[in-house]
């Protein structure tokens, strides 16, 4: 399990879930539409989820049936 950062992120990027983050799994750059979560460093604490203003951020349990194909952009984001 990790948490996800679902589309809602594209377009706002504040980087506010980064500061949150305490095991630094949270990444993009300027080229990048939005921001990852590295499923593999995730400790799925959940304290970057209250943070982000757009609420783009799930638990992977939690992601709503239309955004489920971020789980899988988010695990490849580590994988380039
Ligand atoms: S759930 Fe915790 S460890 Fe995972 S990305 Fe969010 S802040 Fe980082
Ligand atoms: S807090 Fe939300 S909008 Fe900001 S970078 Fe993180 S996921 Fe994107």
């Amino acid at each position: 399990m990790a948490y996800v950062i679902t589309e809602a992120c594209i377009g706002t990027k504040d980087a506010s879930c980064v500061d949150a983050c305490p095991v630094d799994c949270i990444h993009s750059t300027d080229a990048d539409e939005q921001y990852y979560i590295d499923p593999d460093t995730c400790i799925d604490c959940g304290a970057c989820e209250p943070v982000c203003p757009v609420n783009a951020i799930y638990a992977e349990s939690d992601v709503p049936d239309e955004l489920k194909h971020y789980i899988q952009k988010n695990a490849d984001y580590y994988k380039k």
